[in-house]
């Protein structure tokens, strides 16, 4: 692997870590993936009906990183 691609998967970690699990995971779901997820909590899907959606998807998440991010008690900032 080259350095600067090395480099970069270092930084990718160092940013997740800050950041909620659940927010972990929607950055590593493609623009089209994060828009039909943003959709689905707009359209009120429960956070069971996501992760069963995810999951099938071979996504992984908990429905406790959904719910502590969706109740704002997660450890990001940035709420979407
Ligand atoms: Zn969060």
């Amino acid at each position: 692997m080259a350095l600067t691609d090395k480099l970069k998967e270092i930084e990718t970690k160092r940013n997740t870590k800050n950041a909620c699990a659940y927010m972990a995971m929607y950055e590593s779901l493609s623009p089209a993936d994060q828009k039909a997820l943003d959709e689905a909590w707009s359209k009120g899907y429960s956070a069971n009906e996501v992760l069963s959606a995810l999951r099938s998807e071979g996504v992984k998440s908990s429905n406790e990183a959904i719910s502590r991010h969706r109740k704002n008690i997660c450890a990001c900032q940035e709420k979407k």
